[in-house]
């Protein structure tokens, strides 16, 4: 589930809630999901206090006194709830809770001491943060140029950007008008200043509808989706019927008219 948006309205949620509280207890049910880098129990986790909370790619980093560190990647379906109810992991505070939900127990929770994130797969290969002022333009054209792969691919690879999933991956070839499966070199210069253009905006308006929905923490906000998960309804733009296809094994939902297949790379031969 949580993809940018919903992170970045996690992380400033979580931050100040959390932050200057002291752990007085965890209690795991689902051991599978955790993953232990301290060498040592997690009892080691009593009595420290949340210094910090922040987002880094699609990972929440909790950080703790002491340099200790809890990395959480929730992947499709983790969530947090702050309400006393069960959940896979629970950490415990003096009348506080942070939990952890996941009904395809398919995220990971990483204890660790500040320094070893490099056991983490894929923490440190994190490209340019899209939020960050390193994504300008040039960078974006920069790596877009270098890339030999499908469009959607290329925005969901975070090794480039990050971090971008497949919901607003859909989102954003959307407003951009790009057919999922271009190759990036098919691109022209104007296409790929507006899929710059439009990482922004999509990615702002995410964020707003987020912030701006009264929903529970661990509920997702998808209302403000124009085509993903919409197959068969019509498009608000030209009102044909969104399709839904698989891109190198990924489900992809767009608009056959406002995202028409790129026409055969004009070859000059002479
Ligand atoms: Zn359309």
């Amino acid at each position: 589930m949580p993809e940018l948006p919903d992170l970045v309205y996690l992380e400033g949620v979580l931050q100040p809630e959390l932050t200057g509280k002291q752990i007085v207890g965890l209690d795991v049910k689902e051991p599978i999901i955790i993953r232990n880098l301290l060498g040592e129990s997690l009892d080691l986790l009593k009595g420290k206090t949340f210094t910090d909370v922040r987002r880094h790619g699609p990972f929440l980093v909790f950080e703790l006194s002491d340099d200790l560190r809890m990395i959480v990647h929730p992947m499709l379906a983790g969530a947090f709830t702050l309400e006393k109810r069960k959940g896979l992991v629970s950490i415990q505070m003096k009348d506080h809770a942070l939990t952890y939900l996941d009904n395809k127990k398919m995220g990971k929770i990483y204890f660790l001491r500040k320094g070893s994130e490099s056991q983490i797969p894929r923490f440190l290969e994190q490209g340019v943060n899209i939020r960050s002022v390193e994504f300008t333009e040039a960078k974006f054209l920069e790596l877009i140029n270098s890339s030999r792969r499908q469009v959607r691919a290329f925005l969901m690879e975070q090794e480039s950007i990050s971090a971008i999933g497949n919901a607003y991956a859909d989102e954003i070839l959307f407003d951009a008008g790009i057919h999922p499966k271009t190759f990036c070199y098919q691109l022209d210069q104007e296409q790929k200043e507006g899929l710059f253009r439009s990482i922004n905006k999509v990615i702002q308006s995410g964020i707003d509808s987020v912030q701006g929905s009264k929903h529970l923490l661990h509920e997702k906000v998808r209302d403000h989706m124009l085509v993903r998960n919409r197959k068969n309804e019509p498009c608000p733009r030209c009102g044909s019927s969104i399709r839904r296809e698989s891109v190198l094994g990924y489900d992809t939902f767009f608009c056959p008219k406002c995202q028409p297949a790129q026409r055969k790379t004009f070859i000059d031969w002479k």
